[in-house]
């Protein structure tokens, strides 16, 4: 592909590519595919494979380099939540698999702290199973788990996010003694949770039952997910997945979460080279990019620009920009706006709960980032 064929299969469709300064989002596509993922895809065409095989070969693959006792390629991280709840719900039980979103007779409540209520949660209710909140959103005790733990609770849900700890949640030590002390089992959402390597996995390894992966923040296809835990809780989930439909003929609540061969081996890919690959490299190249968007926005009068040096997770570093509108003429939703209005469109955003702009290096193309800084920086006449 060349520079200059940039975008132009969407635009034969007309629709617009834009500049993702955003970084990895659904909504613009997540992620771009690495080489070598791209590559071991295009081999899967060679030949036809029963899934059913291949998803346990690919997860055995995939366990093994992280070092968790067993892994499922889903369909996004997004389904791994789904099938999770469905196999902490209906088990191994035929009946009540093929009974699901029908929640009758079964334990199907959800637990998660008020205070981690968050975007995905709605998929850990597509199985038919009912979240229900506990703690408070000011603060989460042990007491509180203790008290909101019942006969109907079919798991606990945590939401991880190593990057920024949340010193008033319920701790994941404390989460984990505590259900399982219950016999309740404990879920992990730990999408972006992939680097430093030991923390990839890592909540299994500390003894949740379950957590998953997005693979569109480690250069597989974004339409991919891992499921990581016990051999149980794994065994069970993949009886509710749609080659469990297919091949097993259980009709499972999986079906319409496919994932493609092709994406099967692109997923087992993305792991190799995200488990062997130079990260000071790639974080070296991502700060820089970073850098270079924050050059030119580094002397407006209203406008503080700001390096964020995180490295945990899956999208280090970035820049923060905090605009004083009175001095600096423009509202933060001003940028955002005028960005995606121009040509080609720079997509931003300002994030929940935040006032300024973040920008993110992890969806800029070669040069892209040097762009992304001037235009900000031309909106306030620099
Ligand atoms: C992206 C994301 C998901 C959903 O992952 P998909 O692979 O897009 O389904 C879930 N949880 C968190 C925290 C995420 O960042």
């Amino acid at each position: 592909m060349s520079a200059t064929d940039w975008g132009n299969i969407y635009k034969e469709l007309g629709a617009k590519p834009v500049i993702n300064a955003t970084g990895s989002v659904t909504m613009l596509g997540g992620s771009t595919p690495a080489p070598e993922v791209r590559e071991a895809m295009e081999r899967a065409d060679s030949a036809y494979v029963p899934l059913m095989e291949l998803e346990e070969r690919a997860g055995e693959a995939i366990a093994n380099m992280v070092d968790v006792p067993a892994a499922y390629i889903t369909s996004g991280a997004g389904s791994a939540l789904t099938l999770a709840t469905a196999a902490c719900m209906a088990g191994d039980d035929d009946a009540k698999i093929e009974q699901l979103p029908n929640t009758t007779g079964m334990k199907n409540e959800i637990l998660i702290q008020a205070r981690q209520r968050y975007w995905y949660d709605r998929c850990l209710e597509l199985a038919g199973a009912k979240l229900v909140s506990f703690g408070t959103l000011e603060s989460t005790s042990r007491e509180d788990l203790e008290k909101a733990i019942s006969p109907n609770t079919a798991a606990v849900h945590y939401y991880a996010v190593a990057q920024e700890p949340d010193p008033h949640a319920l701790s994941l030590e404390d989460t984990i003694e505590i259900a399982h002390d219950k016999g309740v089992p404990v879920l992990v959402d730990a999408a972006g949770q992939i680097y430093p390597l030991d923390l990839f996995g890592s909540y299994v390894r500390m003894g949740a039952d379950f957590q998953c992966t997005a693979a569109k923040y480690m250069g597989a296809p974004q339409s991919t997910g891992l499921a990581f835990g016990s051999v149980d809780m794994i065994h069970k989930l993949a009886l509710q997945s749609f080659v469990s439909y297919e091949g097993r003929r259980i009709r499972g609540v999986g079906r319409p979460q496919k994932v493609d061969r092709q994406e099967m081996v692109g997923a087992v890919a993305a792991v190799r080279r995200w488990m062997t690959m130079n990260h000071e490299d790639r974080l070296a190249e991502t700060e820089l990019k970073c850098r270079n968007m924050l050059k030119p926005l580094q002397s407006i009068p209203g406008v503080t620009a700001e390096l964020i040096d995180n490295i945990i997770g899956h999208q280090p570093y970035g820049v923060t920009l905090e605009l004083n509108s009175a001095v600096a003429g423009l509202a933060a939703e001003d940028v955002v706006n005028r960005l995606k209005a121009g040509d080609p469109p720079i997509w931003t955003r300002i994030r929940e709960g935040d006032t300024g702009i973040i920008l993110h290096a992890f969806g800029l193309n070669e040069g892209e980032d040097e762009v992304v800084g001037q235009r900000i920086a031309e909106l306030f006449n620099k």
